[in-house]
């Protein structure tokens, strides 16, 4: 049994994956403590599904796309089986991970959105850097959630270091919802020489920063 927050069909918000239908399979729960997370409603409650009643509501939505998400959704053990079981029944599959639980064991089928956290998030410190080592770079994503210039320029400093541009796929830099200038996060990538891509969490401009499920 995993324990659930909510699924549901929408659009993808984030990642090159962006704009495409999606149905998301939101976990509940998460060791982290962002000071910016926008996700606080998944630390407690949710439901207990199997991971055939999930199977069966992400079948009944219809999309090739899912993003198994949370909350932290690896912190949950069955959440491996669960992504198993979607891609050997031929979804596309995205996992959103915080980077704070290893994601060895993940079915190499499953495309990896790996949240390296910055300072400003206050949980840097538990980066699980063995992550980055398993990123392969046609298939998986970087993120960096920045909320002020000291975080772009950790990510600047991290994306050197761990050559992240022949690692990844894609490297997203996404600005913390109301809390930073756009133009000049706009500013600083268009001047890095960084082959990164700018984000918008496309959702949040649709349907508003404190509509989830839709
Ligand atoms: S890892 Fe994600 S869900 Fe967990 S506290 Fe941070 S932003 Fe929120």
């Amino acid at each position: 049994m995993l324990r659930v927050t909510e699924i549901f069909r929408s659009i993808q918000g984030e990642s090159t994956h962006a704009g495409r239908p999606c149905t998301f399979v939101r976990l509940t729960g998460c060791p982290m403590r962002c000071v910016w997370c926008d996700s606080e409603y998944t630390f407690t409650g949710g439901d207990h599904f199997s991971i055939d009643s999930i199977m069966a509501l992400v079948n009944s939505f219809g999309c090739n796309l899912v993003e198994v998400t949370g909350g932290e959704p690896l912190a949950q053990k069955e959440a491996f089986t669960l992504i198993e079981r979607l891609c050997s029944d031929g979804f596309e599959v995205l996992v959103e991970t915080g980077n704070y639980v290893s994601t060895e064991g993940l079915d190499p089928r499953a495309k990896v959105i790996l949240d390296i956290k910055c300072p400003a998030s206050g949980e840097e410190p538990r980066n699980y850097w063995s992550n980055v080592e398993r990123l392969r770079p046609d298939m998986d994503e970087v993120k960096f959630v920045i909320a002020d210039e000291g975080d772009w320029n950790y990510a600047k400093s991290v994306i050197k270091e761990h050559k992240l541009e022949t690692r990844s796929k894609a490297i997203l830099i996404s600005p913390v919802w109301g809390q930073i200038d756009l133009q000049a996060l706009a500013e600083w990538i268009a001047g890095s020489g960084l082959n990164v891509r700018m984000q918008l969490q496309l959702h949040k401009y649709i349907w508003g920063p404190d509509v989830h499920g839709v």
